[in-house]
């Protein structure tokens, strides 16, 4: 079980609200950091610790700016991430590009900000060679395909557009020692919003079994393994979060039997998680409009698919707060739903709640990753603002609502006075 108590009262989002109209999304700094901090002091365990949050699940340079201070780097997976990156000074090899279908401008944009570049595929060596020039540093995606051992954990990576195979791992490290690159990285990334620790451990396990296999083979030198992002987080009130600590021991034990026991030590250990990161930390506050009664009762929110579509994307689970019913019984059944036209467009089906009127406050847990990140304009819809409740109590606002200007802000319209 874990806890779906709000970090906020009422009368704090009713003050965020006077200046700030719903939807929002409002994240919580204080336990942003806890969480960054017990991050970091499980994994003091292992050799070079780092976690790279994935831009991509919060793209805000506020937040990249908490975590930076906490010595966090960014895994990148684009030129606006790259840039979001750089403005919040994040550079150099506190950057993880993890791309896939490159284009050269971002190989170029990587490069120059020293970044570690991690590719995805064998044809992008000489891709990177041509456009941007290898570096001194550079890692592979590993994917394992069809295990031999029918791995349980790992599941079917097969399918995965992602990664070199294992064969074409030795070519392409091969490869790139004759061309003069000095250090090398190995990463993989096969799972998503994982509870099982023990998924993490046996990753670690591959990973560096296969490092040393490669540089028994290649004589080369590893400078780091990553592990990718991926550890999932208790969407659902009975389930657990993932222990940091078990994974690090784990983890650790795999790398004494591994790396020390074959002479490979020092090899430091990166994450690249955003989810576990961001994800729980992140509320969407919305204010009910309308209640509807047909074959089912029908909760009408202010928000929408646009600000949050894990729900209609997935079918995802997103626990749900009224605001100053907190100790009421959930008495009532509903469909929480959003304004687009669109039948999926429902936070909740089946969901029972205390007796919700309207004009109440809901509060959408762990919207705080994939969340605004999500969001889209179909419909019209206009993407909310982000609010930062800060460590003292206060908030910033730190991003604001789209406005119909800015939605309106690729089309020529005086154009279109003109066109017959
Ligand atoms: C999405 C992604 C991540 C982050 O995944 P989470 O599930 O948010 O931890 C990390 N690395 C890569 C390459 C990704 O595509």
């Amino acid at each position: 079980m874990v806890s779906k108590e709000l970090p906020f009262t009422k009368e704090k989002i009713t003050e965020i609200i006077a200046d700030h109209p719903t939807p929002f999304h409002v994240y919580d700094e204080k336990n942003i950091i806890a969480n960054a901090r017990r991050m970091k002091e499980a994994f003091s365990i292992v050799n070079g610790f780092k976690e790279y949050f994935a831009v991509k699940a919060l793209p805000n340079p506020y937040i990249m700016k908490i975590l930076k201070k906490e010595g966090f780097g960014a895994d990148c997976s684009s030129l606006p991430e790259l840039v979001l990156a750089e403005r919040t000074g994040i550079i150099g090899e506190d950057i993880m590009f993890s791309s896939n279908d490159t284009p050269a401008e971002e190989f170029v944009k990587a490069k120059e900000l020293g970044a570690i570049i991690n590719l995805d595929d064998i044809s992008h060596i000489k891709f990177l060679e041509e456009t941007a020039g290898l570096p001194e540093i550079v890692c592979c995606r590993y994917n394992p395909g069809p295990l031999k051992e029918g791995n349980t954990i790992i599941g079917n990576p097969e399918e995965a557009k992602y990664g070199f195979t294992r064969e074409q791992l030795f070519e392409g490290y091969r490869l790139m020692k004759e061309k003069g690159v000095k250090r090398f990285g190995l990463h993989t990334m096969v799972a998503s919003n994982e509870l099982e620790s023990s998924y993490f451990i046996e990753t670690a396990r591959i990973l560096f079994d296969l490092v040393a296999e490669l540089s028994d083979e290649l004589d080369i030198t590893f400078d780091f393994v990553n592990l990718g992002g991926g550890i999932g987080i208790p969407y659902r009130p009975e389930q657990e979060q993932v222990p940091y600590d078990v994974i690090a021991k784990g983890v650790k034990e795999a790398y004494d039997e591994h790396i020390v026991a074959n002479d490979l030590h020092p090899l430091n250990i990166y994450l690249e998680c955003g989810r576990v990161i961001a994800g729980p930390y992140g509320y969407l506050i919305t204010t009910v409009r309308h209640l509807k009664h047909i074959y089912k009762d029908y909760v009408g929110t202010d928000a929408c698919m646009a600000n949050l579509m894990r729900p209609g994307l997935y079918g995802a689970y997103h626990h749900i707060t009224v605001l100053g019913k907190e100790n009421e019984k959930n008495t009532n059944l509903y469909d929480v739903t959003g304004s687009l036209c669109e039948n999926n467009d429902k936070f909740a089906i089946d969901r029972m709640l205390p007796e919700v009127e309207s004009g109440d406050i809901l509060a959408i847990h762990d919207s705080g990753a994939h969340g605004h990140a999500m969001g889209f304009n179909y419909n019209g819809k206009l993407r909310s603002a982000e609010i930062l409740l800060r460590n003292d109590g206060s908030f910033v606002q730190i991003r604001r609502a789209e406005t119909i200007e800015d939605h309106f802000a690729t089309l020529d319209l005086e154009g279109l006075d003109k066109f017959e």
